[in-house]
């Protein structure tokens, strides 16, 4: 039997109708939801990364603003315009496009957003409320992930979740909000012993490793639930998920394809954290001023 497909495209666009809608209402109040966007260099991916993520929130209504630095950027200049943003009234999510160029602490640089702004969900302040359980803004490939799967009505509580990676970018924050979830979360890494043994077992099976098709078909347990965060580019220039996408439909119950699975799930999580970013900090400042207290 073949999987159904998890259509990342189609599910995005839920969400995107959805964003259109809250940015609609944040304009009736006279509110402009503002996206920042900063590039240093000129990584070809991360070029391409942002070309879309700025057509994508011009498409849900935010106003952008793309600030292309030079990979010769030095690192106080490129604190002095996440200052700057931070200022910035109009602005209501700032998203720093990684890797930085060598040279420059993408730490450092992380540290110094304003957590209210940070639709990256990457600041230190926004990582220790997702652990913490509080309200904070979660990073967004994670939650596609879990979007998609709720989109299509896949039940997280008390099901099996394995997954494949432990990046701060991805595997542990995803870990988190599947345990928030009540799945049961087993996180594997590459220290991890008989990989495909514990896959077997996953009702719910994410990879996010950076291996093209990696995962076998083999390593899934029938029925399962299999979300392939990986994107690695192929020698003929093709994008190829960490799962063995033909073998895996096989067994799967549902599938993310790559690509057209998580990517643009992704984008679409950044409009909805830009969306909520901006919400809040024109509707109720008050609390929040006292999380950006704690930060200094
Ligand atoms: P990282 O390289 O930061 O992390 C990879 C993780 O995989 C690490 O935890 C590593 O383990 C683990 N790993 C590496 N090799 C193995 C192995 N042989 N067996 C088991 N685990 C292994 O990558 P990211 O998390 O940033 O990204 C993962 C993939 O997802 C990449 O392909 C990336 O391009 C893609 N990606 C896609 C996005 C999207 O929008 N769809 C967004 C972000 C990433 P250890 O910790 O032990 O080193």
């Amino acid at each position: 039997v073949s999987a159904v497909l998890l259509d990342g495209k189609a599910a995005a666009a839920v969400v995107r109708e959805r964003v259109r809608a809250g940015v609609d209402r944040l304009r009736g109040q006279g509110i402009v939801p503002g996206l920042a966007v900063v590039l240093v260099g000129d990584d070809p991916a991360s070029q391409v990364y942002v070309r879309n993520k700025d057509k994508a929130a011009k498409e849900a209504g935010f106003e952008v603003r793309t600030v292309r630095l030079p990979s010769t950027t030095a690192q106080s200049d490129l604190a002095a315009v996440v200052r700057e943003l931070n200022e910035d009234r109009g602005v209501h999510g700032i998203l720093v496009q990684l890797p930085l160029p060598r040279g420059l602490d993408a730490a450092r640089i992380v540290d110094s957003l304003d957590p209210r702004k940070d639709v990256d969900g990457l600041h230190p302040l926004n990582v220790a409320a997702l652990a913490l359980g509080r309200e904070g803004l979660r990073p967004c490939t994670p939650l596609g992930c879990l979007e998609i799967l709720d989109q299509h009505r896949i039940p997280l509580a008390g099901a099996h979740a394995v997954v494949i990676g432990r990046s701060m970018l991805v595997g542990k924050p995803l870990s988190l909000l599947l345990l928030e979830r009540n799945a049961t979360v087993t996180v594997c890494h590459s220290q991890s012993r008989d990989l495909k043994g514990i896959a077997r077992t996953a009702d719910l099976l994410f990879a996010a490793v950076g291996r093209a098709r990696m995962v076998q078909g083999d390593w899934i347990r029938e029925g399962a639930a299999v979300v392939d965060v990986g994107i690695n580019r192929e020698p003929d220039g093709k994008l190829a998920g960490d799962v063995d996408f033909e073998a895996a439909r096989e067994r799967a119950g549902a599938i993310t394809p790559v690509p057209g699975g998580i990517g643009p799930m992704t984008i679409a999580m950044l409009l909805s954290n830009t969306a909520l970013a901006a919400a809040r900090i024109e509707e109720r400042p008050a609390p929040v001023q006292e999380m950006r207290g704690a930060a200094r």
